[in-house]
């Protein structure tokens, strides 16, 4: 039997926009499932969840965390924002942007499964320590993991720090979180161009 990949990311939408799952439902003002290339997309991103901006408008890292996110990729790796699929683990925004607890996490998890089966990427890029910690199920922390290529269910997931992190760190010395993000955006270059002639 075909699967009709349209209707399936339609009804996965769909599922999504009325999801009473977790007590999230409660505050959110809009879900926010993603956005991306639905089809050949190489490279998905997974933040936490949304925040004030992107629960106002239903689009994934569109504030200044989001924002930066864009700089880095375009200006710091010739990365271009629309060729990746975002997403985040949670698709309604924790009040006051804490983290999402294990429940809503858990909770909402199946929309994510569903998206990465949909998208089958080659890369899963985590920022942070919330998403990085929920797929790897792993206790250690960002700081320990980003910038490493870890297989991960038969494809490649690269932690890298959140871009929330960065506007708090914003020192560009050797060594300091955003230098070492550009590191990484560089390495994941590579990686996309690596899969590119591969392809
Ligand atoms: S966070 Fe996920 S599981 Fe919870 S209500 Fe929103 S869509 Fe449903």
């Amino acid at each position: 039997m075909s699967i009709d990949i349209n209707t399936a990311w339609d009804e996965l939408k769909q599922k999504v926009a009325g999801c009473q799952k977790c007590g999230l439902c409660r505050t959110r003002n809009n879900t926010v499932f993603g956005e991306g290339p639905e089809i050949n997309c190489r490279v998905v991103i997974v933040g936490e969840g949304p925040g004030a901006d992107e629960d106002a408008t239903g689009r994934p890292f569109v504030g200044k965390a989001g924002q930066l996110l864009t700089g880095i990729l375009e200006n710091g790796g010739g990365i271009p924002r629309r060729s990746l699929y975002i997403t985040n683990i949670v698709k309604c925004r924790p009040p006051e942007n804490r983290n999402p607890s294990r429940e809503e996490a858990s909770s909402c998890s199946e929309y994510l499964e569903a998206q990465l089966l949909l998208l089958h990427p080659d890369v899963v890029v985590t920022l942070g320590n919330v998403p990085t910690q929920w797929l790897l199920k792993t206790s250690q922390g960002i700081t320990a993991l980003r910038g490493q290529w870890i297989n991960w269910r038969g494809i490649l997931l690269f932690p890298m720090f959140h871009p929330s992190f960065l506007l708090r760190n914003d020192s560009r010395a050797k060594g300091s979180p955003k230098d070492l993000t550009w590191q990484d955006v560089k390495s994941l270059k590579a990686k996309i161009d690596e899969l590119n002639k591969g392809s």
